[in-house]
């Protein structure tokens, strides 16, 4: 439904912004402002219809509402979608456009980088409007790119998961399957590679799995064989709806924890991945690092150090979830999307 499933609470505001002149057609999603304005990035993407387009919107910013409350951060939940235009387009005026939009909202929508937009993008943007963040900033003061603090905070779910769900001591030997080398996937094959992970990779762009074997050792499968590669962690890191009913019965890992957004095709799958002994991390909860980067950036509070303390936080929020998980005898989605929901109330000051 447009207007939210029965259990979900529905969006408060849709902006749909059309500009001829640039060929800007955006959907600008407010779900909640409970917690505070809502903050989520912008996806540039081509979709097979508008649609999808909307779907899309809808649903990541459904997340974004629960990924910012797990997170405590003071922000509801929103998100943007830009439908790529066909044929030639000035990159510049378009999101000089969609810049107009966000600003047109007046606050009620923060916007940043996500799939498809960049940190030049985004500071191209600044002149149009005050409602936008990860931008690099000129001497030295903190922010930029969120996708390196995205993988970091997945890093430690899958620490965290490997000890608790598989029962080792570290990440040494263990198989992680990554879906994705893009600005998150690649960060976080750094990471398991430093940390002794043996890596199993694909991704549509052949060059960075070339990379990813010379610098990491990986072992490359086709796009088509790494959901069900031989592995002990699944981590999804290209577009979402990758667990669906077809995918969830061919998993082998027994952990599966990925930056990618909305990874559940549907609530069912989160069934079916705990009736087949797979512990699903879910993705708003471990995803979080780049929105708390993004967040910090905005209000000013951003300091390397404070923030990756922050998104390694993220760790012990994997642990409760376990916790919940265990004594409520429920499943990780949801422990978390209940857990997540009590707190789409405006935090204390
Ligand atoms: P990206 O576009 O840089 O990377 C995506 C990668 O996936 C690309 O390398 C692409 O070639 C690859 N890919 C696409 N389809 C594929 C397929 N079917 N099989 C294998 N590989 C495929 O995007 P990103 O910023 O790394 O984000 C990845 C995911 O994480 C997205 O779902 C995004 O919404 C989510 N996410 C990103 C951030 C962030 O900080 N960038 C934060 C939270 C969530």
């Amino acid at each position: 439904s447009l207007f939210g499933l029965p259990d979900q609470a529905p969006h408060e505001k849709v902006l749909l912004a059309a500009d001829a002149q640039t060929g800007l057609r955006a959907i600008l999603a407010v779900h909640s402002t409970a917690r505070g304005p809502a903050f989520g990035g912008c996806r540039f993407w081509s979709y097979d219809n508008e649609l999808a387009a909307l779907n899309d919107a809808l649903r990541l910013s459904q997340g974004m509402s629960l990924k910012n409350a797990l997170a405590d951060l003071p922000f509801g939940g929103g998100k943007a979608v830009i439908i790529k235009p066909q044929g030639e387009f000035d990159r510049a005026a378009l999101f000089a456009a969609f810049g107009r939009a966000v600003q047109s909202l007046a606050g009620d929508y923060i916007t940043a980088e996500d799939v498809g937009t960049t940190t030049a993008d985004m500071r191209g943007m600044l002149a149009h409007t005050q409602f936008v963040s990860g931008i690099p900033r000129d001497g030295g003061a903190f922010g930029g790119d969120p996708s390196p603090k995205t993988a970091y905070g997945v890093f430690v779910s899958i620490d965290e998961g490997v000890k608790r769900v598989l029962g080792r001591s570290s990440l040494e030997g263990v198989r992680v399957a990554i879906q994705g080398l893009g600005a998150v996937g690649w960060h976080l094959a750094e990471y398991l590679h430093q940390a002794g992970a043996q890596l199993i990779v694909a991704d549509i762009d052949a060059a960075k799995v070339e990379r990813a074997q010379a610098q990491f050792g990986a072992q490359a499968v086709a796009i088509d064989a790494i959901i069900a590669a031989d592995a002990d962690v699944l981590a999804p890191c290209a577009l979402g709806a990758t667990l669906s009913a077809t995918s969830v019965p061919t998993i082998s890992a027994k952990l599966v924890a990925g930056a990618a957004n909305n990874q559940l095709a549907t609530a069912a799958e989160g069934d079916a991945l705990q009736a087949r002994g797979i512990t699903y991390l879910p993705d708003y909860l471990v995803n979080a690092g780049g929105i708390i980067s993004v967040a910090r950036e905005y209000r000013g509070e951003g300091e390397e150090g404070r923030v990756m303390a922050e998104v390694g936080r993220i760790r012990e929020r994997v642990a409760e979830l376990l916790e919940r998980v265990r004594s409520e005898q429920s499943t990780p989605a949801r422990v978390a999307d209940a857990w997540a929901r009590s707190k789409l109330v405006k935090p204390a000051a």
